[in-house]
């Protein structure tokens, strides 16, 4: 299997190539040059652990990695940091199935690749040759820079530095990040917002004087950014798992098909069930859900792609985004897998501010609905099936629980759904609580925002009788590691001296 850049017909590479190079030279992300069938039947599927499932569907993508190598990069990744045998359990709840993505260390989805990125990516530069130490540079808004320390800390022949917005995340999230364990890990605090710390982390990427340096000493950065191949091809699986163990245990006949309902950001989660689609897994219709940033929505309803509209700061911040990065990859193969019009259409977006597509490429796409869930919907959504079921589902999965609820009522299609979880409601317990028992924010009194977060992961867990994750649990009373703070201007600067370079 080689891979292929969206915006040029340039040479394709090979997997390891891919995965060590993120981005391809030209802007376009890598693509698959065909999307292969399911290995072998779905009974047979129905028979296997997550990580017998993982090795089947990786390989197919990652076919210049040996077997061993394959075996070795999932049994390092999915293994007792998980907090579930199973790794991603299915909760039934009414008659639709919550595919719980959230039992991983930092207790969001995006675990289930960060967990095995740094192991795929220290074996292909072992398989390049390369003696170089691998330097991840990342910014993140909160969720990616845990899990991606969490993936990073302690791998050799890899070093971590994070940088966030000092005044930009949750408390929950800022302890999670200062308190990281790991030597080879670095977390700094920008005095300035998100695209602050991104646009500063890129103008490191593109420094060459500071490669230069860098490559003398023998380090090579590289991203863990969620337009990484080898990012996307893990989450390929859970959807096969998924439908393997409804399979399993008699909840599906073979062959059944099954709907898809994805809260949806960066459109990385729902392209790779869309790619499971493609393999021949028996799945119905995509459900896209996003937040009041309705951008996907809007484009799954109209083909006009528009980011021109105000940035809406939601409780489901990790959907909080108007231009979603891996939806590139979905209009490359609705172009029939056409470079010039993929680029030409990324162009107008970066230049316009946005883009149509033609009918053509709109009926390629007839297997997506779009949706959204206002603030207030969701919240609705949350208490309704907490107080109907007793299940406590995140502000993200809410999302899609309330455009799933809808799409079923306005259409009548009940075919059997599964609805991506993305993250433990003990990561957003002050805004569960909101929506469950509103009169508990009188309790607040004096409390910081950190003694707040952790009151109300109390309450959580005494309210729904569920154990409170040991990836909360543990940050209480933990030592605080990382106090660096830095100014915009101070970034280059700070990775020099971390490196000493
Ligand atoms: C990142 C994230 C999402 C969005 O996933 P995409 O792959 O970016 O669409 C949804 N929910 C949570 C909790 C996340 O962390």
């Amino acid at each position: 299997m080689r891979y292929k850049s969206t915006r040029s017909s340039r040479e394709a590479i090979s997997a390891s190539q891919a995965i060590l190079e993120g981005l391809a030279p030209d802007g376009g992300l890598f693509v698959p040059e065909e999307i292969p069938s399911l290995p072998c039947s779905l009974e047979q599927l129905a028979a296997m652990d997550y990580r017998e499932i993982a090795f089947e569907i990786m390989k197919l993508y990652l076919t210049d990695f040996t077997e061993e190598e394959l075996r070795a990069c999932i049994a390092a990744a999915y293994d007792g940091k998980f907090d579930a045998a199973e790794i991603v359990p299915l909760a039934k709840v009414e008659d639709v199935y919550f595919l719980e993505l959230f039992h991983g260390p930092t207790i969001a989805f995006k675990d289930m690749a960060l967990s095995i990125l740094p192991h795929l990516m220290t074996t292909a530069m072992k398989k390049r040759g390369e003696g170089r130490e691998t330097v991840i540079l990342t910014a993140t808004s909160g969720d990616t820079g845990k899990a991606a320390l969490e993936g990073f800390a302690g791998v050799p022949g890899t070093r971590i530095l994070v940088f966030y917005p000092k005044d930009g995340v949750s408390a929950i999230q800022r302890q999670q990040m200062i308190t990281q364990r790991g030597d080879n890990t670095w977390v700094i605090g920008v005095e300035g917002n998100f695209d602050d710390c991104q646009s500063g982390v890129k103008a490191v990427f593109a420094d060459e004087e500071l490669a230069k340096r860098m490559e003398k000493a023998g380090l090579a950065f590289s991203s863990a950014n969620s337009i990484n191949i080898g990012r996307l091809v893990p989450q390929i699986v859970y959807y096969v798992y998924a439908y393997a163990r409804l399979l399993r245990e008699g909840e599906i006949e073979k062959g059944e098909p099954v709907n898809i309902a994805v809260p949806t950001g960066n459109f990385g989660n729902i392209l790779a069930a869309w790619y499971a689609r493609g393999m021949g897994l028996p799945v119905g219709r995509l459900l896209c859900a996003s937040n009041e940033n309705r951008v996907l929505c809007d484009f799954f309803a109209t083909g006009a792609y528009d980011r021109r509209r105000p940035f809406i700061l939601t409780d489901s911040p990790s959907m909080d985004i108007l231009i979603s990065s891996n939806l590139e990859r979905l209009i490359y193969e609705l172009t029939g897998c056409d470079p010039e019009q993929t680029a030409s259409l990324m162009g107008m977006l970066s230049q316009e501010g946005w883009y149509q597509i033609d009918d053509g490429m709109r009926k390629r796409m007839e297997a997506f609905r779009g949706g959204f869930a206002s603030q207030e919907e969701s919240r609705r959504e949350i208490c309704r099936i907490f107080s109907e079921c007793g299940y406590v589902m995140d502000t993200h999965t809410a999302v899609a629980s309330a455009v799933y609820e809808r799409y079923r009522r306005e259409t009548g299609d009940s075919t059997k759904t599964l609805i991506a979880s993305t993250a433990s409601p003990y990561k957003f317990a002050p805004s569960i609580l909101r929506a469950i028992k509103p009169d508990w924010e009188e309790q607040r009194g004096e409390m910081t925002e950190l003694e707040w977060a952790f009151a109300c992961v109390e309450e959580l867990s005494r309210i729904s009788g569920t154990e409170i994750p040991e990836a909360v649990r543990g940050l209480l009373g933990a030592p605080v590691r990382h106090e660096r703070i830095c100014s915009v201007s101070q970034m280059k600067r700070t990775v020099e001296e971390i490196l000493g370079l």
